[in-house]
């Protein structure tokens, strides 16, 4: 059939491709070249064509060289005039020789045979492949193709069926009847297929955007109508409107100035102008929380009765009287004058030792209302006086947030750890600080937040520290210091009996009917359990003690009554912590007590010196600060400058290194105290001589072998005096702090002044 010349049939708006059937229909009345063509055809075949250009006339010259050879399969008349056909599509072959009679058109074909190559194998793989993903993603392509290609391995035939069943536009699938190269044909067909995807995706992702963004808005929508209603249900119409109502009635009840009205009402003005969804919003809410809720002009009134205020304060505190008097002076020159800055007092003294409860009393006493904030660690100025509004996450300083806090504009406002602030590059806390005490301009306080001053003039200040030395120096200036020292035992035994026991009793349930707990158990307590200055551990155990009793009752419910004493207080305790006392006598080479202040109050701490054959080197150890270690080269200095006077023999001194040891190394210790002690541990090495463990000492030596006086006595000695120490040294200048010991610790210790060494190697050595 190759040489005989067939009919065309012009397909202009689709493609029949080899293995494909198509079904058309056409109006007999009109469609010339279908009625001409299905009425002669010879043999049912036909050659299907393409035009190349669909916009030009049909000529010769616009049709192509290759075409699909098909065959007319069903004819059948329809109703309305028309013709329905089944076209199908058998194989690419070369048009030639195209004639036409004027209407229709003929040519010769040929058939076209390509062998195939290993490379068709492998493309076939991919083309299927791709298939797969591409059937896959793109949602409106069946599957069905699958089941077509499953057995195909031409890779032309497979080029053609997926081509026919791709949605891919008229003028691109007419090049894939006239690409010849299978090849060729697969590798558009994987682009093809690729770039359709690409396009699916993107059309994907746009759509779960939209759908997203329109999810948020549906639910955020959602969630506000439901909050609407629940609000509504509950009677708490909460719309902004509602609210500004609410903001300036309570402004307009506030005992502020005018001019902090104003700002105030300008700020509602901006809250209710504002755009609900701004960021702006929430800050501004949060300022007019702080404005609307400060205490201004909002005072107590102070117990005018002297007598009531020293009762109360005598009341919760045992002795303490320098406070307690300066507080009943300030309340005394207020009533004779009327108005009265109030001073700014300073608590100092070791821990527990009652500066934040005093006053907390004080404030009871008075009838003020309590502010406490502590600015230990503190580094950044911000803190005392808050950030401007413009920085994110701004508050108000400390002592704003303590004003809010206290509901009152005079109140007693504690600071604590006035001496643990750090000075860094955020700035001087400590100045700022000073600027919130000094009268001369804290009734005009501005708290950076804040923006309007606020009267801090009624305020009475009470600051707490433990040591001295370390509060910065400008805030020293200002401050009316009061020292708390440590308590000896016996003045904590009153403490406990007048003061915690019957605290703890009460506040465990207890009455003092069902608990008796004598002295000397207390003193055991004081003295086996408990290590400090102060009577906070005093006090916990005390409470420790009561709790397990409240248990035994609630058990044990036969028993009512219990008497704790000396012999059975392990049973409530366990072992003893601390053996008092526990500084047996005994005599040693080279080992002396010193005396420090710590912490826990008074202690003594050992100095221990060694030799060894060497250079005469000299080691320190006992993590000590400069001053310590230049005590130690003073002490040998000294020795070796009077060796004669000693008794020592040089050549100790030259053959041997010289070993100075504080123990408990890891504690940091400095401080001008130790000289004395020093000698005399390497007077007691040089020349062999023991020294008694009831021996302490403290004072700081010079070249010349004079003592200087030292600071913190009261602590030292009672420390001592806990030791178990009956013999002390100190120095000649340091007799007149002696009033401050209690008669029952200066009844059990030899004390011995001296203004010169001499003076202690006389007594020890001689
Ligand atoms: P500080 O502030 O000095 O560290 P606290 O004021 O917290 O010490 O006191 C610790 C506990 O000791 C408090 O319960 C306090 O009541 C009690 N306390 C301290 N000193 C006395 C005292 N002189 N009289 C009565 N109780 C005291």
């Amino acid at each position: 059939m190759d040489s005989n010349k067939l009919l065309v049939l012009i397909i202009n708006d689709m493609v029949i491709f080899p293995n494909n059937e198509v079904r058309l229909e056409y109006d007999n009345n009109y469609d010339y070249q279908m009625i001409e063509i299905v009425n002669k055809i010879n043999d049912d075949y036909m050659l299907l064509v393409n035009p190349i250009d669909d916009s030009a006339n049909i000529d010769i010259t616009s049709l192509p060289n290759y075409g699909v050879l098909g065959r007319l399969k069903l004819k059948i008349n329809v109703p309305n005039g028309k013709t329905r056909i089944v076209i199908e599509g058998l194989q690419r072959v070369e048009l030639q020789n195209y004639i036409s009679d004027g209407k229709l058109y003929r040519a010769n074909y040929k058939e076209i045979i390509i062998p195939p190559t290993k490379e068709d194998e492998k493309y076939a793989n991919v083309l299927i492949k791709a298939l797969e993903r591409y059937i896959d993603k793109v949602p409106y392509m069946g599957n069905a193709i699958m089941n077509q290609i499953d057995g195909i391995d031409n890779l032309s035939d497979l080029c053609d069926l997926i081509a026919s069943f791709l949605n891919i536009d008229y003028p691109h699938k007419k090049k894939y009847i006239t690409t010849i190269s299978p090849l060729e044909r697969a590798k558009d067909l994987i682009k093809d297929m690729n770039e359709e995807l690409k396009f699916v995706e993107l059309e994907q992702k746009i759509e779960s955007e939209v759908e997203k963004e329109l999810n948020k808005t549906q639910k955020e929508y959602f969630l506000r109508e439901k909050i609407k209603i629940m609000q509504q249900e509950l009677g708490e119409v909460n719309s902004k409107d509602d609210e500004v109502i609410k903001l300036k009635k309570k402004c307009a009840k506030l005992k502020c100035s005018n001019r902090v009205k104003e700002k105030i009402n300008h700020e509602i003005a901006r809250y209710e102008a504002i755009n609900s969804n701004s960021p702006e919003l929430g800050m501004i809410r949060d300022y007019l929380d702080w404005m609307l809720n400060l205490p201004w002009n909002t005072y107590t009134k102070d117990t005018e009765d002297l007598s009531k205020v020293k009762s109360i304060l005598d009341s919760s505190h045992y002795a303490l009287e320098d406070v307690k008097e300066r507080i009943l002076e300030y309340l005394a020159v207020k009533q004779n004058t009327n108005s009265l800055r109030s001073p700014i007092l300073c608590l100092v003294g070791p821990p527990g030792v009652g500066k934040t409860s005093l006053a907390i009393s004080i404030a009871k006493s008075l009838n003020r209302k309590v502010a406490k904030i502590s600015v230990g660690g503190i580094n950044d100025e911000a803190e005392i006086i808050g950030h401007r509004r413009t920085y994110i996450g701004a508050n108000p300083g400390r002592i704003i947030q303590g004003i809010r806090k206290a509901q009152t504009a005079n109140p007693v406002f504690i600071i604590d750890e006035i001496d643990k602030m750090t000075k860094d590059i955020k700035g001087d806390p400590a100045s700022s600080l000073l600027e919130v005490l000094d009268p001369e301009q804290n009734n005009k306080f501005s708290d950076h937040y804040i923006e309007e001053e606020f009267d801090l003039s009624q305020v009475l200040f009470i600051a707490t520290a433990n040591y001295i030395e370390q509060i910065p120096y400008e805030l020293k200036d200002r401050l009316e210091i009061i020292n708390l020292s440590s308590y000896t035992e016996y003045e904590k035994l009153d403490i406990a009996k007048r003061h915690l026991i019957p605290k703890e009793l009460e506040e465990h349930g207890l009455t003092p009917l069902q608990v008796q707990i004598d002295d000397d158990c207390i003193m055991s307590i004081i003295r086996n359990y408990t290590k400090e200055a102060g009577v906070r551990e005093l006090e916990r155990v005390i409470a420790t003690v009561f709790r397990k009793i409240v248990k035994k009752i609630l058990l044990e419910k036969d028993c009512t009554f219990y008497n704790i004493t000396y012999e059975n207080l392990e049973e409530f305790l366990g072992k003893k912590k601390y053996l008092y006392l526990d500084n047996q006598i005994e005599e040693e080479v080279g080992v002396v007590n010193g005396m420090a202040y710590t912490v826990f109050g008074g202690d003594i701490l050992k100095i221990e010196a060694t030799l060894y054959k060497g250079k005469g080197e000299l080691i320190l150890t006992g993590s000590l600060g400069e001053v310590m270690q230049e005590s130690c080269q003073i002490a040998l200095s000294y020795i070796k400058a009077n060796l004669e006077e000693f008794n020592i023999n040089r050549e100790v001194l030259v053959n041997n290194d010289i070993h100075i040891h504080f123990p408990e190394g890891a504690v940091n210790k400095d401080g001008p105290s130790a000289g004395i002690t020093i000698t005399t541990a390497l007077i007691s090495l040089f020349t062999n001589k023991k020294i008694s463990s009831s021996i302490s000492m403290t004072g700081e030596i010079t070249l010349r072998g004079r003592v200087l006086p030292i600071g913190g006595l009261k602590e030292k000695v009672i420390g001592a005096h806990r030791a178990g120490i009956k013999k002390i040294f100190l120095p000649q200048d340091n007799e007149k702090d002696l009033i401050e010991i209690t008669e029952d610790v200066k009844k059990d210790i030899e004390f011995i002044f001296v203004t010169n060494y001499s003076e202690i190697y006389q007594q020890i050595f001689n």
